[in-house]
């Protein structure tokens, strides 16, 4: 799950990180109002994307009047940056925030490192807008440090940070404390990333966290209700909002056949045996083990609500999972919405014969599939036909 830079901001300040004060505008009137507190501040479009900067939305504004002229054409605006795609995103919401002298842009993050089984610092004296570019073209500029994530944070791999940035004196103190914040915010909020870009070293000479990304493990959210609070559903693709409702594993991808699958190696399979007969999935869909027929009837109607989706690939092989309730799952659903591209089923194991039954008795119009690759083979000329063959 990501947050929004204001949201990260404010946990890092209650973590004790270094963050500049800031205040959420959804009005010109709200931005103008806090730029006659700040004076000279900067208006930062609040959309779950990097990148702003470069795309317009992060603008620096002399007073009050120059914030209310900024915020009335950042407001409403689709912003559209590497990371958004071609339809970008609709700013609603601006972060306004006291401009601040800068002497110098860091990259500072923390993740995790799998492979290792441990926290990873990245960190890098090349911060700012262009750490991707970097990154490409001078990666011996990007320092790792291992971290791990069963003792935490130790004081010698701050120093080793700020070694890597140039850092010393009061500067590597004020290292070493950012570091044990964002570690611990990392550990004790199931963090996928902590990232602080750029990290400034102000004209007085602090370093301030000029922006921030945080982002969660799904899986651990059930542990932290009041960081599931920070969901802004607006940010989300609707059908992986309302998959994740149903506690369906969903991921929106750009092909046009629909599939619905139980465990997700089968999930990984059907989507590679699509493409091995020259079609591309619309999605990865796991029902899980022990689906309902209501949660496979909504995750069917996903399906369904997708205008991309041509045709429809059922691949099931009933362990734990019962046939008979996916039939009565997307039976369910199709009577409800009704159907009108092809639908492919292969049905194996528990249940399997009354699961064919329920299909059978249903008006709906089935194609039947021996195995998987006969299905997918059929679902790709089916999808083709309907038009949403070769992209
Ligand atoms: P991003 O492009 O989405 O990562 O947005 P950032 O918050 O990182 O802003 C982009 C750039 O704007 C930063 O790299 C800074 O150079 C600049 N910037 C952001 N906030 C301030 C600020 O308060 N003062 C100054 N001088 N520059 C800022
Ligand atoms: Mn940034």
């Amino acid at each position: 799950m990501k947050i929004h830079e204001y949201q990260a901001k404010e946990l890092l300040r209650a973590y004790g990180a270094p963050v500049p004060q800031g205040e959420v505008a959804v009005t010109a009137e709200q931005a103008a109002a806090a730029a006659e507190k700040y004076g000279r501040c900067v208006l930062k479009a609040q959309v779950h994307s990097g990148g702003r900067g470069k795309a317009g939305g992060v603008k620096l504004a002399d007073n009050a009047d120059a914030a209310r002229a900024f915020a009335g054409k950042m407001l409403g605006m689709r912003l559209i940056t590497p990371q958004t795609g071609p339809e970008g995103r609709l700013v609603r919401k601006l972060l306004i925030t006291p401009a601040v002298e800068v002497k110098k842009e860091f990259y500072l993050s923390v993740t995790g490192d799998s492979a290792n089984a441990a926290l990873v610092i990245i960190a890098s004296a090349d911060g700012g807008t262009e750490i991707e570019e970097t990154a490409r073209t001078h990666p011996e500029r990007i320092a790792r440090i291992s971290v791990s994530a069963v003792e935490g944070f130790k004081r010698y791999e701050g120093l080793q940070a700020a070694g890597a940035l140039g850092l010393t004196g009061e500067n590597e103190k004020e290292l070493i404390s950012l570091l044990e914040s964002m570690t611990r915010l990392y550990l004790e909020k199931d963090c996928s990333l902590v990232e602080i870009n750029p990290l400034a070293l102000t004209g007085e000479g602090h370093l301030l966290c000029l922006d921030a990304k945080v982002s969660f493990d799904d899986n651990a959210l059930f542990r932290h209700p009041e960081i599931k609070e920070l969901r802004d559903i607006e940010e989300e693709d609707p059908r992986e909002y309302r998959a994740s409702q149903y506690d369906l594993n969903y991921v929106s991808l750009g092909g046009s056949i629909g599939c619905l699958v139980n465990g997700a190696g089968l999930a990984m399979a059907t989507m590679d045996i699509i493409r091995h007969f020259g079609g591309e999935p619309a999605n990865f869909l796991d029902v899980g083990g022990s689906a309902s027929k209501e949660k496979v009837q909504a995750a069917f109607e996903l399906l369904l609500s997708d205008e991309n989706v041509r045709a429809i690939f059922v691949n099931i092989f009933g362990g734990i999972m019962k046939c008979d309730v996916i039939a009565e799952g997307v039976t369910a659903a199709a009577r409800e919405m009704g159907i009108a591209i092809p639908l492919i089923v292969r049905l194996e194991g528990t249940n399997v014969e009354l699961g064919r039954q329920i299909l059978a008795a249903s008006s709906l119009k089935i194609i039947t599939a021996e195995n998987m690759a006969d299905g997918a083979r059929k679902a790709v000329e089916a999808a083709a036909r309907t038009g949403g063959g070769e992209q």
